[in-house]
């Protein structure tokens, strides 16, 4: 390629918040805890910020972006930002604007904080903002305009990034005591002058460019949905003082709302050209391009930590030269969905290092794309030679083409992930096998993770304890757990969970494949931080993972108990996945090593087996016509994990989240025996939805909310089986937690499964 544009510019539309090590973090809770004082935490976050632009800068990229920072969430500063302050908060808002918004992202102890959900299809989660029909909307551009004036002091060009009007009405609930269904978008136009008030701020404080992201454009949307995006654009475009717009999207395809954005009086537009929102390119060619406007071609994953294909992208961004006055190279979202610098890794090994790019990693690609697209590809081919080795090699390992793997995962047929009874039979036999009384009790699998047992973890991995001494301590664990649970009365005892730190670390650091990082901390939400593992290459099994701590359990009582393992879909969805092979070939690969796990579970005499499933629903495609694909190999990936097993060994799932009613059927096509669910908050409502789709087996609605510490009364847990019963007959109606008990002290923990047992007792007499 060898078509030239002069104007291609490098740029980002967000970076990773933390510091190099989780700098923020450390600050923010040291200001909580009152060790900190405030002017202390805004220094640092200062500090932050700066490091985060000369880092940019340095590396090449030519406009940074301003206001992407945040102390907690970008959508709570929206909402600050337009006014929208709940009356709840109001008070604590006003008599301190700090405490007042942490106030409103945790809440106090006589105020609930707002509520959080999942920003899109990631693992970042962001604040609801509350809309009701009387809201005034006032705007506050404090942030965002001290913001673009620190970038600009530092002689830098800076685009301030705002959360669009239309996302974020279209994220926003109705507040408390607004109806259901009042619609926060019907406010679009109370709304609309507070951003011409912000852009013209950010105009005068010399903003040449501001971003609007509209990421809720890359799902399905209305008719009446589009035209509210139109008629905000019309409207913004039209201001006299104002900045150019630059319209971003993410996470996907624009579909019906690019035709409805390329119209639309703005400057530019930002959109996704990666793999999964590829048809955005054919998409651009059908309206025509954007004569007249900028594109921002996000060409580079922001979300994956794989290294780009330069080529590749070159080869789109040739294609986009013909579609818009200028094209400038982006990452396809802000890089805070990914680590901040690979380099830190030093366990891992330099080869595989290479094919691995976190934010610092991408930021570089984007610059050498931009260069490349501006002055000609002879000016990166070192670059670009380094690039297709990498790929090579990551292409021709054995690692990511482990021929015994691929053998066996080519070889499975559609027996493989069919149990072989129906459930019904499966029931039966059951009931037989395990002589379970009625309203059987039951947990999730956790019991407190106790600092000493954290404490004991540390010790191993600093070398203090050894790997024996250290077992040791998880057997007393065990061995205190189900005596315990023995006392207390529970029907199907589990082990614990004591040896595991997390759900999905765990197996990842035991199947072959899968990558720990040491430094890769990404944003889950406010000073929270997870490590994902990285699905890197073909995933097995070297040996049991679980066995031994369920069978010494099990060693310890007559009653059975339950194996424990996580789902492969919540493997994946908690993970850095591969890009070089479907999702459902990953998915595939570990349930084959999941599937070895539960046979030999069951060989060594477990009869009940649980997989936890929690991200079944979180990790549905954004867009309704991609689903059934997602849920037919997310639920063989299942079926194929649990389906070797006898019929009349019993297989459980978990998923900790209320609202299912739109994947009930796929819950079903699990074809797992039981299923345990969040219900005690919501009074049951799983146990009626479930009815209402017929649901055929058995279920657990929980009767005890773990995500806080109060106690659930006997009568109190009794009333809300009382309330599961009417929609599910005692013969299939299992009594347990919403969710497991690793956040939770003994003390609430022991009197709440006490009175959980008292109250299946109770409810059993009266049947
Ligand atoms: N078995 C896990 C536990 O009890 C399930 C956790 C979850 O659903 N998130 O901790
Ligand atoms: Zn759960």
């Amino acid at each position: 390629m060898t078509t030239r544009t002069a104007a291609a510019r490098a740029t980002v539309y967000g970076y990773p918040r933390q510091g190099p090590n989780r700098d923020l973090k450390k600050a923010i809770e040291a200001y909580w805890k009152g060790r900190v004082s405030a002017a202390a935490l805004r220094t640092t976050a200062a500090e932050l910020r700066h490091a985060n632009w000369k880092q940019l800068a340095e590396a090449g990229i030519h406009e940074v972006p301003s206001g992407d920072f945040s102390f907690y969430d970008h959508v709570l500063d929206t909402t600050v930002m337009v006014g929208a302050i709940p009356a709840r908060h109001r008070d604590a808002v006003e008599a301190d604007a700090l405490d007042g918004y942490f106030a409103m992202a945790r809440g106090t102890q006589d105020v609930a904080p707002l509520e959080m959900t999942k920003w899109f299809d990631t693992n970042y989660h962001y604040l609801v903002p509350e809309l009701g029909p009387d809201i005034v909307f006032t705007a506050d551009s404090t942030k965002q305009v001290a913001e673009l004036k620190e970038a600009l002091a530092l002689g830098l060009t800076a685009r301030p990034v705002l959360v669009g009007p239309v996302t974020y009405l279209l994220l926003a609930k109705p507040a408390l005591g607004v109806p259901d269904d009042f619609d926060p978008l019907t406010l679009l136009d109370r709304l609309l002058p507070v951003y011409a008030e912000v852009l013209a701020d950010l105009s005068a404080a010399g903003a040449e460019w501001v971003q609007l992201d509209e990421p809720a454009l890359v799902q399905d949307r209305t008719p009446a949905e589009l035209s509210a995006t139109a008629r905000a654009y019309r409207g913004l475009g039209a201001l006299a003082d104002r900045p150019k717009l630059l319209i971003a999207s993410y996470f996907g395809r624009l579909g019906d709302a690019l035709p409805v954005l390329a119209k639309a009086p703005v400057d530019g537009l930002a959109l996704d050209f990666t793999e999964a929102a590829a048809a955005n390119l054919d998409a651009l060619a059908a309206v025509g391009g954007l004569p007249g406007k900028r594109l921002v071609a996000g060409v580079v994953n922001g979300r994956n930590i794989w290294v780009n294909d330069l080529s590749a992208s070159l080869a789109t961004l040739g294609t986009l030269l013909g579609l818009a006055d200028r094209v400038d190279v982006a990452a396809s979202c802000s890089l805070l969905h990914v680590p901040l610098d690979s380099t830190a890794e030093r366990d891992i090994e330099p080869q595989i290092l290479r094919w691995l790019a976190f934010a610092r990693q991408k930021t570089a690609e984007i610059v050498t794309l931009a260069k490349g697209l501006a002055q000609g590809t002879d000016t990166i081919s070192a670059e670009l030679s380094a690039n297709r080795a990498d790929l090579a090699s990551r292409a021709s390992s054995p690692i990511t083409h482990d021929r015994a793997v691929r053998a066996r995962a080519a070889a499975v047929t559609q027996a493989d992930a069919c149990r072989s009874q129906p459930y019904a039979e499966r029931a039966t036999a059951q009931r037989a096998h395990l002589q379970l009384p009625l309203l059987p009790t039951t947990t999730i699998g956790s019991f407190p993770q106790t600092g000493e047992l954290r404490t004991a973890r540390a010790d191993l991995r600093a070398g203090r304890i050894d790997t024996a001494r250290y077992e040791e301590r998880i057997r007393a664990e065990i061995q205190e757990v189900i005596a315990f649970q023995e006392k207390a009365g529970l029907d199907v005892l589990v082990h614990g969970e004591a040896e595991r730190s997390d759900m999905v670390q765990y197996f990842a650091e035991q199947l072959t494949g899968y990558l720990a990082t040491r430094h890769g901390w990404v944003q889950s939400y406010g000073t929270r931080y997870v490590r994902p593992p990285i699905l890197a290459g073909d995933i097995s099994r070297p040996e049991p993972m679980t066995v031994r701590w369920t069978t010494y359990a099990q060693s310890l009582t007559p009653r059975p108990v339950k194996g424990m393992l996580t789902g492969p879909v919540t493997m994946l969805a908690w993970s850095f996945v591969r890009n070089d092979q479907p999702l459902a070939d990953t998915a595939r690969q570990v349930a084959l090593a999941l599937r070895d796990e539960v046979d030999d579970l069951e060989a060594t005499g477990a009869s009940v087996i649980q997989v936890d499933e929690p991200a079944l629903r979180e990790t549905l495609p954004l867009r309704d016509a991609d689903r059934s694909t997602y849920l037919a190999w997310a639920t063989e990936a299942f079926r194929l994990t649990t389906s070797a097993v006898r019929p009349d060994t019993q297989i459980h799932t978990h998923m900790c989240y209320a609202e299912f009613g739109d994947i009930v059927q796929a819950i079903d096509d699990l074809d797992a025996d039981v299923i345990s669910l969040e219900a005690a908050r919501s009074h049951m409502q799983v146990a009626r939805e479930l009815a209402s789709h017929g649901y055929p087996r058995e279920a657990g609605p929980g009767v005890y909310d773990i995500h806080s510490p109060r106690v659930p009364s006997t009568e109190e847990a009794a009333d809300l089986l009382r309330t599961g019963l009417k929609a599910i007959p005692a013969e299939r109606l299992w009594v347990n937690p919403d969710c497991g008990l690793k956040t939770r002290g003994w003390p609430e923990t022991r009197a709440s499964v006490e009175n959980l047992v008292a109250a299946a007792r109770t409810i059993r007499e009266e049947l």
